[in-house]
């Protein structure tokens, strides 16, 4: 490397790919269905780059390096594996179709590898850290090509440059790269992907070369995992592969300056580690972490800082008072001279573009928010300040105290009346009957066969629901009319599972778009946006409700629904609820509280529901937490004080239970060891948990911990229309008896239906009871 440019005073670290407008998603989702064509995804892709680029630097992001180039049509993570061409054993006939880049994947293949193709199942996609976002897995083992191959980050490069603009290349971080991996089933007993360390970054090394002969001069390389010590490797471990990663990568002679950007939470014991590297720069995660201790800063003499002071992860103003205390209390404990860049936290890609365009939004609440587009001149007014001191920021300062003030004196975010209802909470409200005395109330009422079945709770949502609910929305349809739709829908989704001999029902969950948005709808605090739009993973966007006041509850549900369906049948009818953690989860949530105090105001609001339905008649009630664990902090030592609030707000949920109501909760994944002991504490009489694709090898775990509630690990896999044979159900239910006692064994799907169709739904659930059948005594 030469000599090295400055950094900007003012930068993201990255910002939406899907466009304003969803743009991506139309473009990629057409071209998939054979409407368009590779060359015109292309140049749409390359149009949405412009835009952005041109959005960015009208927004004032004009120095040099300060605009990120971090597109990809699909996935960050998906971008380096194909970058390395790194692609699972069974996709390896897709290198080398482009005859111009051998060892690479072209467009269709990239595609390929997101989304599977006939019997080869897609690469598997999981959460990203402790976002909502989702990364496709890469899958390595000894004998995985690792190489520079593909030269699309680049090429991004020269695109921008072509046009004037210097952007700053974002990469996943060699050392991310791979603890986000798995071992490909190929794998060796022993390997770990962090043995092909070398290779990688290698492969990195070309690629730094590649994006200095593009015109870059900084290239950010994202080191997320470094914040989480939740992985399988010792700590050790990591810390060495850090130090010889970019070590080796400093020594690269010619490469753009490296940005190392430590996201989601504090570098910890790795920033030293990073200190002493030949890096240029190093980004702290501010707002997820804190400032590190003096005698680390001390460390990092001669590198630059970048301060992800803004968050890229909610939607709300930044305090700048407080931002600016922060960002000089860290350049006050920096070597002298540090040059500190205003950054946000993480990308900007968790947060929807623009809250200008949110005209239908109460203008109260939106002038508390900033989504992307305002984050960045939050950046530069910070960026300013620091600069030029808090003079130079004074109207903007006043106008930030201004609205927090009416935020604060605001009647919906300070309901007295929820405040002492939260307040007066006692142990004894999150606690029930102890279990034996529940299970006895329970079988009495209920008098339910051995190994009883049961759904998750959504059937499948047929084009006629959703015409109903869109036309609905559109004021086609009246209230009635609606209403009526939906009843029939009900009768039907009742009879059927009579028909098919299920033991508890469900009423199908037709009325509800999504189990969030569906309860944010009804509760007050909460406000939904018409263009705040998030990429979830590939395409798939989703629209979190805001959650911004005080929660309270003006009227029942979801008691109509499921009063109406128990009124159809004798067997029992089970309510549907969505749990607090899993609403906050997948909202955005207000950051003037703890969150401790949000959930159980939910809680509450949850609780009067429950008790609705007890009043109602309905005797199965069910509180959906998928989330529980999905949200579970990066580091261990977080874990504790989360688990406390989490689980304590679903106790207060279902705390009110009679005994002989039969609390049934869901979580959507089997690998639940590391929350089992939270699980139980939930104290739900019975837990479903998806259990087939792992061919229920939780069960050893659960039965070793002394879970002794009842447990329903699910026997039908529901992400594929695969109908499961009747002896396929009977061999995974065997051995959940097996492992359980039959007292224990529930009987149901992996999850909710309301992505699959009729017909499979149908033969799978005969199979399914089939099984159950033949395995009662
Ligand atoms: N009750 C919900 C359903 O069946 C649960 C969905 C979920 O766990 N994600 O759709
Ligand atoms: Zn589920």
């Amino acid at each position: 490397m030469s000599t090295t440019a400055a950094l900007p005073a003012a930068t993201i670290l990255g910002y939406p790919r899907i466009g304003a407008d969803r743009e991506l998603k139309r473009a990629v989702e057409a071209y998939w269905r054979g409407a368009s064509d590779a060359s015109t995804l292309r140049e749409q892709a390359a149009a949405l780059r412009t835009a952005t680029r041109q959005r960015l630097t009208a927004l004032g992001l004009t120095e040099a390096s300060s605009v990120p180039a971090d597109f990809t049509l699909y996935d960050q993570v998906l971008q380096v594996t194909a970058t390395l061409g790194a692609v699972p054993a069974r996709f390896r006939d897709l290198l080398g179709a482009d005859p111009t880049r051998p060892g690479a994947v072209d467009l269709d293949g990239y595609f390929t590898l997101a989304r599977g193709e006939g019997e080869r199942p897609a690469m598997e996609m999981t959460k990203w850290l402790d976002s909502n976002y989702h990364y496709l897995v890469p899958e390595i083992d000894e004998a995985t090509p690792i190489d520079y191959v593909e030269t699309t980050i680049a090429d991004q490069v020269r695109e921008a440059v072509a046009v004037g603009v210097t952007p700053r290349p974002v990469v996943v971080g060699p050392v991310s790269y791979l603890l986000l991996s798995k071992a490909s089933d190929e794998a060796g007993e022993d390997f770990h992907p962090l043995d092909r360390l070398g290779d990688v970054v290698d492969a990195y090394g070309h690629l730094l070369a590649d994006l200095q002969a593009a015109g870059a001069q900084w290239v950010q390389l994202d080191e997320p995992a470094l914040t989480s010590d939740a992985w399988d490797v010792e700590q050790g471990r990591i810390l060495a592969a850090v130090r010889d990663a970019y070590t080796w990568l400093g020594a690269v002679v010619e490469r753009p300056a490296v940005l190392v950007a430590g996201t989601y939470g504090s570098l910890g014991e790795s920033l030293p580690v990073l200190a002493s590297t030949p890096v240029e720069a190093v980004a702290l995660d501010l707002v997820a972490g804190s400032v590190p201790p003096a005698q680390e800063l001390a460390a990092l003499e001669g590198k630059a800082v970048v301060a992800g002071i803004v968050s890229g992860r909610n939607i709300w103003r930044t305090d700048l008072a407080a931002a600016l205390d922060t960002l000089e209390e860290l350049r006050a404990a920096l070597p002298e001279g540090t040059a500190v860049s205003v950054a946000t936290s993480t990308s900007l890609q968790h947060v929807p573009h623009d809250v200008e365009r949110e005209t239908a939004l109460d203008p109260a609440v939106r002038s508390w928010l900033a989504f992307a587009d305002q984050k960045v001149g939050e950046v530069l007014t910070l960026a300013r300040g620091l600069a030029q001191g808090r003079e130079a920021v004074a109207a903007e300062l006043a106008r930030d105290a201004e609205l927090r003030a009416e935020r604060a004196a605001h009647p919906g975010v300070n309901r007295p009346e929820v405040r002492s209802a939260v307040a007066a909470v006692t142990d004894a409200d999150r606690t029930r009957a102890p279990y034996a005395e529940r299970k006895a109330a329970q079988d009495e009422r209920l008098g339910l066969p051995e190994l009883p079945t049961t759904t998750i709770g959504s059937f499948p949502q047929t084009a006629e629901i959703r015409k109903a609910r869109a036309a609905h929305r559109r004021g086609e349809l009246d209230a009635a009319g609606y209403d009526a739709a939906m009843r029939a829908e009900i009768a039907r989704v009742v009879a059927l599972q009579e028909e098919l001999g299920l033991d508890v029902l469900v009423h199908g969950e037709a009325e509800r778009n999504d189990m969030v948005q569906y309860f944010a709808e009804l509760l007050d605090g909460f406000s939904a946006t018409e263009h705040g739009w998030v990429q979830s993973y590939g395409s798939r966007c989703t629209r979190p409700s805001i959650l911004w006041g005080d929660i309270t509850r003006p009227a029942p549900m979801t008691v109509a629904w499921s009063s109406y369906a128990q009124s159809l049948t004798d067997k029992p009818m089970k309510g549907m609820l969505t749990g607090p953690v899993t609403i906050m989860a997948w909202s955005f949530v207000r950051d003037d509280v703890p969150r401790a105090q949000v959930a159980d105001q939910l809680g509450l609001a949850l609780r009067a529901e429950v008790a609705d339905l007890e009043a109602a008649g309905i005797g199965v009630v069910q509180v959906d937490e998928p989330a529980i664990r999905e949200t579970l902090p990066l580091r261990r030592e977080d874990r504790p004080a989360y688990l406390e609030w989490s689980v304590g707000s679903f106790r207060l949920a279902t705390g009110g239970a009679a005994p002989a109501t039969q609390v049934h909760t869901h979580l959507c994944y089997s690998e639940f060891d590391v929350v089992i002991d939270a699980v139980d504490h939930l104290d739900a009489d019975v837990t479903s948990i998806e259990a087939s694709r792992s061919r229920m090898d939780i069960l050893p775990a659960v039965a070793a911990h002394g879970f002794e509630r009842q447990l329903g690990p699910g026997v039908w896999d529901i992400h594929s229309p695969r109908v499961p044979s009747a002896d396929e159900c009977t061999e995974l239910l065997r051995r959940a008896v097996d492992a359980l006692g039959i007292e224990r064994v529930w009987v149901n799907p992996d999850c909710g239906l309301k992505t699959r169709a009729y017909p499979e739904t149908e033969a799978s659930l005969r199979n399914l009871v089939e099984a159950a059948r033949r395995l009662r005594p």
